[in-house]
């Protein structure tokens, strides 16, 4: 045999050109929809993937088949990589799922911010340059009766700015028990350290007393910190020194205190039966010169840090050219701007803040909602040989807030009938792969679907192949 005669009967002959693919009506609306270069790099790809499959013994793909390959690929590259998806993992505020969802008032004002042109630095009442943070300032204060307010990108950065305005080069005292790590990637010695703070760490794990940070007060000391354990507890033989006992001591040596408080609700959440979470409100009238937390855990808003506080401390954070590069973007501002507005209302919190409105869930709702959505789910998994009930469960607030406090809530819950463990991780994996993915929580050898963050009008999309 020849090299020209095998050249000749080889299959990639068969395979149409990029041209007549790209001349079909078909390719013509991929064209408007893509763009010249995204379709045509399409079809060189599936030409290609084919090519690489072709075998002697079978047919090279059909003329329409590889169209609709083509289709799919465009379809996958197009589709956003940041998805909704159903959060019944029971953690309400579950940071890799995107922590809080908005209340409808904030995403209208952040769709008009993102629309419009709007007066972000600019002040309308005498025509010059404007201050940012002016927009929520009054709102703050107002909130958490502060003299001062100012807001970064979250809470991580602002506990980076104060440190490296207040403390550059000079010493912060924490107790042992307080050196948090959240999530991983917020730890704060490491925190201390890039913002050119030293860390002077006093007490034992379980036990810090005022003694303990007095004797660790010296000239170089720049502030006394608390640091709010969000995300476990010390239980037993504790003893932690309170708010106002480290603020006399910090004010006796003309030093701030400073909090940290995490998840910052500027509410009193008892009045709802939810666990007592310290509000920046109460840390100021502890004493605390200055109190930073999150945007987007209980306070229900966008991803923000916020920090309240002294006026002059403020003013010095604000004249840090740090402050610049942490700031915070029009639609932040316009989503908390509406997130804050809702406080001045508090007794509505539960129907118009979202995030409150599912903590505030009453267990029988849920287990009401489990009982509409059961034949659903049956009919999903149908010949799954899956067993499938309702239980009760505690669902998590999450974020770090409240480490230890548990919601009662309900769950369909599906174990594989039989011994095959293996069946739970597939399940889960098919949910997973739903349009709108469902992610739930996998415990004692079941898949726990929380329905605590379903929403009613979501009812009929959940378990949808469509
Ligand atoms: C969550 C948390 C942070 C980090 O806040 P982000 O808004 O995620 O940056 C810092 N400190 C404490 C105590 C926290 O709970």
């Amino acid at each position: 045999m020849t090299q020209t005669a095998s050249v000749a009967r080889a299959p990639w002959h068969q395979l149409p050109s990029v041209d007549r693919l790209l001349n079909t009506p078909m390719a013509s609306e991929w064209r408007v929809l893509y763009g010249h270069d995204e379709t045509v790099a399409a079809l060189r790809q599936i030409l290609a993937n084919a090519r690489a499959n072709l075998s002697p013994s079978a047919p090279p793909p059909e003329f329409e088949t590889l169209l609709g390959l083509a289709a799919q690929h465009l379809q996958t590259r197009a589709a956003p990589k940041l998805r909704p998806v159903f959060n019944l993992t029971g953690t309400v505020l579950h940071t890799n799922l995107g922590r809080a969802t908005l209340p409808e008032t904030a995403i209208q004002a952040l769709v008009t911010a993102a629309r419009e042109p709007s007066a972000l630095e600019y002040a309308l009442a005498t025509g010059g340059r404007g201050d940012r943070d002016e927009l929520v300032h009054e709102l703050l204060c107002e909130l958490t009766g502060a003299e001062a307010a100012t807001i970064v990108n979250n809470n991580a950065a602002a506990v980076f700015l104060l440190l490296n305005t207040l403390a550059l080069r000079k010493e912060v005292i924490v107790s042992r028990g307080e050196l948090v790590e959240i999530g991983g990637a917020f730890r704060v010695p490491d925190i201390m350290q890039r913002a050119g703070a030293k860390l002077v760490e006093v007490g034992c794990t379980n036990r810090t007393h005022t003694r303990d940070f007095e004797q660790a007060i010296t000239r170089r000391t720049a502030m006394l910190m608390k640091i709010h354990t969000s995300n476990y507890t010390i239980q037993g033989f504790t003893h932690t020194v309170a708010p106002n006992q480290l603020a006399a001591l910090a004010q006796t040596h003309g030093l701030p205190f400073v909090e940290d408080l995490g998840s910052g609700t500027l509410v009193n959440l008892e009045r709802w039966g939810l666990p007592h979470e310290p509000t920046p409100r109460e840390s100021l009238q502890a004493g605390a010169n200055l109190v930073s937390f999150s945007g987007d855990k209980l306070l229900g808003g966008p991803q923000a840090g916020i920090l309240v506080g002294d006026q002059a401390l403020i003013q010095k954070l604000k004249k840090n050219p740090l402050k610049r590069a942490l700031r915070v973007g029009k639609l932040t501002l316009a989503a908390l701007e509406a997130v804050l507005q809702l406080y001045r209302a508090p007794e509505h919190l539960p129907e118009r803040l979202a995030i409150l409105s599912l903590l505030t869930r009453p267990q029988a709702d849920i287990q009401a909602q489990c009982q509409r959505l059961l034949p659903l789910l049956q009919q999903f998994l149908l010949g799954h040989n899956l067993l499938i009930s309702i239980e009760p469960c505690w669902s998590q607030i999450g974020s770090g807030s409240l480490p230890i406090d548990r919601l009662p809530s309900a769950a369909l819950v599906i174990r594989p009938s039989g011994q095959r463990a293996g069946g739970l991780n597939k399940l889960e994996r098919l949910l997973r792969e739903l349009p709108r993915p469902v992610i739930g929580r996998l415990a004692d050898k079941a898949l726990w679907l929380d329905l605590r963050c379903l929403r009613v009008e979501d009812e009929t999309r959940v378990f949808s192949r469509i």
